[in-house]
C-alpha cells in the first residue's frame, strides 16, 4: 500500500500544534522567559511554513515580525489605538507593527459617513 500523507489531516494537527505552542510562549512570556518564549514562537512559525499553515489570526499580532519576541502589552510591547489602527511597538527591538483596527473600521461603514 502506498504510503499517502493526508494534508489536511496534516494541517489540522499543524494548527493544534501551533495554538499549543503560542500558548506556551505566552506563558513563558509571562514569567520573563522571554527566549524561551521567543523559541516557541519560532517553532510554531516554521510548522506553519512547513505546512503551508498561516499562523491563526487571533496569534498573529501576538509576536514581533522582527525579533520573534512574543509579546505582552506592557510587559515588552506598547500598544497604542488610534485612526481606525492598532501600533505595536516591540520593546525587545523597537520594530513598529502598525495593525488595521477591522472591528472600528466596520462600525464606522455601517454607521456610514455622517458619524464623523
Ligand atoms: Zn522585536
Amino acid at each position: 500500500m502506498p504510503k499517502r500523507r493526508h494534508r489536511g489531516m496534516e494541517r489540522r494537527i499543524a494548527l493544534e500544534r501551533m495554538e499549543i505552542l503560542f500558548g506556551l510562549a505566552e506563558k513563558e512570556a509571562l514569567q520573563s522567559h522571554a527566549a524561551r518564549a521567543r523559541r516557541y514562537v519560532d517553532l510554531a512559525r516554521r510548522l506553519g511554513m512547513r505546512y503551508n499553515v498561516r499562523v491563526p489570526p487571533e496569534y498573529k499580532r501576538r509576536f514581533c515580525k522582527e525579533c520573534l519576541a512574543y509579546l505582552v502589552p506592557s510587559v515588552n510591547a506598547r500598544v497604542r489605538v488610534g485612526r481606525g489602527r492598532v501600533v505595536v511597538t516591540c520593546l525587545a527591538c523597537g520594530a513598529v507593527q502598525r495593525l488595521p483596527f477591522r472591528a472600528e473600521r466596520q462600525i464606522a461603514r455601517a454607521r456610514g459617513r455622517t458619524a464623523q
